[in-house]
């Protein structure tokens, strides 16, 4: 039959069936970041992870839906966030283009010459586990950290947890207990001072020029990361998405049984520029009496310091003596060195290059610290 003879109807018809007899329109596209998440639904959740795609993974696109490529797995209809895909074949890769589902933690074992964006291809989730100490405590735990294991070769055998302060939806209407013992707060914060329960994660502050604080803390959490896994160090990624469903307490047990020190990443809510400080444990006799506290506030402290040191010593503004007192639901509940580090507040500068600077006087008070330990 001829295209003349048909009806308008049918011709439609025709080329309509034409065309799904083909394969849809897809051109290739390559993963370049070290891991990138593949799901199911074009939003970031927990439960939408397919699989991990690696670096230099080459993937068939098939269309794009706002900030998300849509792509084609196995048969199955995906979405990466397109942000971390490239036309190009990455020019470093090879390391991880072989990379399917299912792959456990240390499986990409060639080390890629040179970029230290490729230190790590896959990690291992860690879940909060039920038997750690104070698990219970934790109202918000369906999500994973990501432990990472450097392939640098001079390893320092050390795990330093990384923690971009916020970022867990939902963590704002639902309340943990302030201290393990039930007792109240003895300083005042987020939450006033004299309450026994506080909101298991805080939304964060908004910048003055309108960045989320929970945006900044990711972004800063992974130029860490790549820093210390370049240096030598393992590191455990409690958030590397938007949302990732742990609260305070179980971020805090997660670092407390899988990390050798704990640092959570944040900005201030003041508008004065005022330079960066770690949160102490407080001079009250009561909350350096209780356990956990008792045992390891002086290790915080050692931490605290040692960060503000290597940040001064990275040309660092830091707010007065480097530290404030606050009682914190991290600091109540951590057995291994932990702090919270203020970086800067609303009116600091965050741009990539402050970041960078950031990280390099982080990693060089995590070297001080585990050289003095
Ligand atoms: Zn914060």
């Amino acid at each position: 039959m001829t295209i003349k003879k048909m009806t308008g109807t049918a011709l439609l018809a025709a080329l309509l069936l034409a065309a799904s007899a083909q394969p849809a329109l897809a051109d290739t596209v390559y993963v370049d970041c070290d891991v990138l998440r593949c799901r199911t639904s074009a939003e970031i959740r927990d439960d939408n992870i397919s699989e991990n795609l690696y670096q230099g993974e080459a993937l068939e696109r098939t269309g794009t839906q706002g900030e998300w490529t849509v792509i084609r797995r196995d048969g199955k209809t995906r979405y990466v966030s397109s942000a971390y895909l490239s036309e190009k074949k990455p020019s470093a890769g090879g390391a991880a283009a072989q990379g399917s589902s299912g792959k456990s933690s240390a499986a990409s074992s060639q080390k890629p010459s040179g970029t230290s964006s490729q230190q790590n291809a896959s990690g291992e989730a860690v879940g909060l586990s039920a038997d750690w100490k104070y698990a219970e405590f934790s109202k918000i735990n369906s999500g994973t950290a990501t432990l990472y294991r450097t392939t640098a070769s001079a390893r320092k055998n050390r795990t330093v947890c990384v923690n971009a302060g916020h970022g867990t939806s939902g963590g704002g209407s639902v309340k943990t207990l302030c201290h393990p013992d039930g007792s109240p707060k003895v300083t005042g914060g987020t939450t006033g001072a004299g309450a026994t329960s506080a909101v298991a994660v805080s939304s964060g502050m908004t910048f003055s020029d309108g960045t989320a604080e929970s945006k900044v803390t990711l972004q800063m959490a992974k130029i860490l990361k790549e820093k210390l896994l370049a240096a030598g160090y393992d590191v455990l990624m409690i958030r590397e998405s938007d949302d990732v469903q742990l609260d305070n307490i179980a971020r805090t047990v997660i670092a407390n049984n899988r990390a050798d020190c704990h640092i959570a990443l944040h900005w201030d809510s003041t508008t004065s520029n005022k330079g960066a400080f770690y949160m102490s444990v407080p001079n009250v006799a009561s909350y350096r009496a209780m356990e956990p506290v008792a045992s390891h506030w002086q290790e915080h402290h050692r931490l605290g310091e040692a960060l503000v040191s290597g940040l001064r010593g990275a040309g660092v503004k830091i707010f007065s003596g480097g530290s404030m007192e606050m009682d914190l639901t991290q600091t109540s509940y951590s057995t291994v060195p932990s702090v919270d580090i203020e970086l800067g507040d609303k009116a600091s500068d965050h741009s990539q290059a402050t970041l960078s600077v950031l990280a390099d006087g982080l990693l060089a008070g995590v070297n001080a610290f585990f050289s003095e330990s």
